[in-house]
């Protein structure tokens, strides 16, 4: 696949996350309208509000005046696929529709980005091997890091829905409830070991009735797009609260997203197979093809009013089970699946230490602290600093971006005596 030519200049540069073949879907608003849906292209995001309002999808089944993206997401693949069909045509080199798309052109520093869909409910799952290694060898040795299911299933939890934000939301560190190794009792207050996971979401745009179980197959063809994913992770009281029944608190004051919606289909031509199983999976969880991505990754910290330092990348072709695995897993039971679930991919880490996707093993629990590029050190993330994940498919001459996807932590609230 190489570059898709548009007559929006600034898409056919080398370097921007939004060519022709990217197309992502967002929800934006700018001083003069309210939120909806946007497509960005080059340095433009196209108001596709307004494209239906000119009747230029006419005759198409989903509604684009709703400030999400879910009504597409519900029509299903066939729609999906049509409606990609229609926005390139209008947005490629020597469209006949140009002169009419171009005033509804806005340029992308002039706008807001929201939630670009309304989610349904949140999944977590911890499914990267090298992630799972580490954090398993800082708590249990390394003999014993892996848990006996794991390389026979993607492990997850269920993850609050409610507190899943776009990218720019301010993050408040959370209060909560820790024991300190050598304390006798437990003690309450600000989070003192605050962490992100770099993770990837993929977004749920199919459904299965309660009771149903899904093919690995099925469950890809169910998937509409990804995002990036801030799984933001409050260490100390995770550390306390984890056993028997898995994360709580620590992960329920918020989780970042990326604003734009990367469908699967710009993501094809990067699709590759997941690493080599070291034991192998009943037949359930077989894959029938590749379902994991290449696609870079990387995380920068940068503390208030300094530059920003890069202190991981890594690639989400490291995962050891797919989306499609996980979704697969998920429904096994006979759980439903609804359209607008979010997927968490869990931590990605790569095998160097470089490539770590979480601050708790880039500083090995705190152990080996960082030193930025503006000569501060840090183990945790210290009030003010901004966490920015992004990540890019590099094509031939062309990528398709994600988007940042951003947060900046604010003090805890106090509560009253
Ligand atoms: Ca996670």
């Amino acid at each position: 696949m190489t570059l898709l030519r548009s007559w929006v200049e600034s898409a056919n540069s080398a370097d921007t996350p939004f060519p022709l073949n990217n197309l992502p879907y967002g929800v934006f608003s700018t001083k003069d309208c309210p939120p909806r849906c946007g497509v960005a292209i080059g340095d433009m995001v196209l108001d596709v509000t307004a494209v239906e309002q000119l009747g230029l999808f006419h005759p198409f089944p989903a509604r684009f005046d709703l400030a999400s993206w879910n009504d597409l997401m519900e029509h299903g693949p066939r729609a999906w696929a049509k409606f990609r069909e229609i926005l390139t045509a209008l947005l490629t080199e020597g469209s006949d529709e140009h002169a009419q798309i171009e005033p509804l052109l806005v340029p992308l520093p002039d706008i807001k980005m929201h939630m670009p869909f309304k989610v349904t409910e949140f999944t977590d799952f911890y499914a990267g091997k090298h992630h799972a290694m580490n954090v398993g060898t800082m708590f249990r040795g390394p003999e014993n890091a892996l848990p006996p299911n794991w390389l026979h299933i993607p492990i997850g939890y269920n993850g609050r829905a409610s507190t899943v934000v776009v990218s720019g939301t301010d993050i408040v560190r959370p209060n909560g409830q820790t024991k300190a190794p050598d304390a006798e009792v437990p003690s309450f207050g600000p989070c003192k070991r605050l962490d992100i996971e770099l993770e990837m979401g993929a977004i749920i745009g199919g459904t299965n009735a309660m009771g149903d179980p899904v093919t690995v197959q099925q469950a890809d063809d169910m998937i509409f797009g990804y995002v990036l994913l801030n799984d933001w992770s409050a260490r100390d009281i995770q550390a306390w609260e984890y056993q028997p029944l898995g994360p709580f608190q620590a992960k329920a004051f918020a989780t970042s997203i990326s604003p734009w919606i990367v469908t699967k289909e710009a993501l094809e031509p990067f699709r590759t197979s997941t690493p080599a199983r070291e034991k192998d999976l009943l037949a359930h969880l077989v894959e029938p093809g590749p379902m994991l991505y290449d696609i870079d990754l990387a995380v920068t910290m940068a503390p208030k009013g300094k530059v920003a330092t890069t202190i991981a990348r890594t690639n989400y072709n490291q995962m050891y089970y797919s989306a499609a695995q996980q979704l697969a897993h998920h429904a096994t039971s006979g759980c439903a699946m609804n359209v607008g679930d979010l997927i968490g991919s869990g931590t990605i880490s790569g095998p160097e230490k470089s490539e770590r996707g979480s601050l708790l093993e880039l500083t090995w629990g705190g152990k080996e602290p960082m030193t930025l590029d503006t000569g501060e050190t840090r183990t945790f993330i210290e009030d003010g600093d901004t966490l920015t994940l992004s990540g890019a498919a590099k094509g031939d001459g062309y990528q398709i971006g994600f988007g940042a996807c951003t947060g900046t932590i604010r003090p805890a609230k106090s509560f009253p005596e």
